[in-house]
């Protein structure tokens, strides 16, 4: 089946049929929660994804949908009294305002890490999180098919023109990673870099190879697209020729990592999702998938055992199991860290050797990505052994370290290091390249 991508946002929202049909309650709640964080669907989440019949329970539903608990109730009821005394645009859009700035929205590089300076110049739309792996977010990749309600990236839909953080210049990314040898993958990320027309993509990517970077090992690209709209590698006007690209720096040599944000196993389970990865994987690329673990969608260990099966079943290798991120409706998502581990532990115990490549719970923090393993007595008391999977700093990679116990603790800034040789582990700050 052919489709044309229709995209639905609170504007048009009422032309969608089973919208319509939405309890009241619902609906208001959608037209309160989806003025603060940003809304978006499209046809293929409307009529193929969610399940309408059973919209309350439905995790699809509200991977996409906002409801009325993703705000806090004094923040839900200040804006719903606005709507409902038909408060001006102006005076809607302070109120919103008020209410974003509450909500911790993270700028992607200060959230991430320091900005290399190329060239003298502090680079926008350019991150080296990690030795080997630069991020770029090239600018017309800063948009989703649709949008996560969870999604951590928020500030990139809604900021102001210098909140949002992208770059057109892919010659200083070039010229920065021909500089350090240690760099061996290029990461574009966004939103969703597979939100950009094919031509615009190989103007980046046909650049990079171009320069020839003998120690270029990967070119990795962050997406939502096979699960939010499949037909961008099936039916889409330039959906063949993203696969011609991919085989194009395959056939120079280099891998081609398609990481997939998958949540919930449901969003594999169509026919147009199936063929998609089957298409990619066509091309010799390798798709890696991850997700949060997020309360009301997939907070069961069934859930995350029959995501990881099915997802090796098609080939998709599992990767990071991630804990939410301190922003936006965080407080709806959140479980503590301890019944994070409880989960991943029983799921991970459920399926094959082939199944076990994924990392969990994982806190991408500025530090690092950190890894809850147990729960330890250490002389009599409850304690939490951690480890980083991925830190600047390469001697703290996978040495253990300790932290007090707090079964509430639901991020890496509720941790306090247990002992003193613990405390370099917690350092705040990000490495300088
Ligand atoms: C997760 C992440 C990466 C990629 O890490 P890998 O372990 O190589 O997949 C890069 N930068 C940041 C900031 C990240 O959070
Ligand atoms: S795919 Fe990523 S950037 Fe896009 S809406 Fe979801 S979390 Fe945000």
């Amino acid at each position: 089946m052919s489709r044309t991508f229709c995209t639905y946002n609170l504007n048009n929202l009422d032309s969608i049929r089973q919208v319509r049909r939405l309890p009241e309650d619902l609906r208001l709640a959608l037209n309160v929660v989806g003025r603060v964080f940003p809304f978006r669907t499209n046809n293929y989440m409307v009529d193929e994804l969610i399940d309408w019949d059973n919209a309350e329970t439905d995790p699809i539903f509200h991977l996409n949908f906002p409801c009325r608990e993703m705000l806090f109730p004094e923040h839900y009821d200040r804006i719903s009294g606005m709507v409902r005394s038909g408060a001006s645009t102006n005076l809607l859009r302070d109120a919103v305002q008020d209410i974003r700035h509450e909500l911790n929205p993270q700028s992607v590089h200060t959230m991430d890490a320091t900005l290399p300076a190329i060239n003298g110049r502090k680079q926008h739309g350019i991150v080296h999180s990690y030795p080997e792996t630069v991020l770029f977010f090239p600018a017309e990749g800063q948009m989703c098919h649709a949008h996560c309600t969870f999604c951590f990236r928020w500030l990139q839909f809604v900021g102001e023109e210098e909140d949002i953080f992208a770059s057109t210049d892919v010659e200083s990314l070039i010229s920065y990673v021909s500089q350090h040898q240690e760099v061996r993958d290029i990461l574009f990320t966004g939103g969703d870099p597979l939100f950009m027309r094919t031509d615009i993509l190989a103007g980046y990517v046909d650049r990079i190879l171009e320069a020839d970077i003998p120690h270029l090992n990967a070119i990795r690209f962050g997406t939502k697209a096979i699960t939010y709209w499949p037909y961008r590698f099936l039916t889409n006007p330039d959906a063949d020729a993203l696969l011609v690209l991919f085989e194009k720096i395959i056939a120079k040599g280099k891998h081609v990592a398609v990481v997939a944000n998958i949540n919930h196993p449901r969003e594999i389970s169509t026919d147009a999702a199936q063929k998609a990865i089957k298409r990619i994987r066509s091309t010799g690329a390798e798709i890696r998938a991850q997700s949060p673990l997020l309360r009301h969608i997939n907070d069961k260990p069934e859930i995350w055992s029959a995501l990881w099966r099915e997802e090796v079943r098609q080939g998709v290798v599992p990767y990071y199991q991630f804990v939410v991120r301190d922003t936006g409706a965080r407080h709806y998502f959140a479980l503590p860290l301890v019944e994070a581990l409880e989960i991943y532990r029983e799921a991970y115990s459920s399926v094959s050797g082939i199944c076990r490549t994924v990392r969990g719970p994982c806190m991408s923090t500025p530090q690092g990505k950190v890894q809850l393993i147990d729960v330890q007595e250490l002389q009599g008391e409850k304690t939490l052994l951690l480890h980083y999977i991925q830190t600047p700093f390469a001697d703290q990679v996978l040495r253990t370290f300790f932290a007090v116990y707090d079964e509430k603790a639901e991020w890496f800034t509720d941790l306090k290091p247990l002992r003193p040789e613990d405390a370099s582990f917690f350092r705040n700050f990000s490495k300088q390249f």
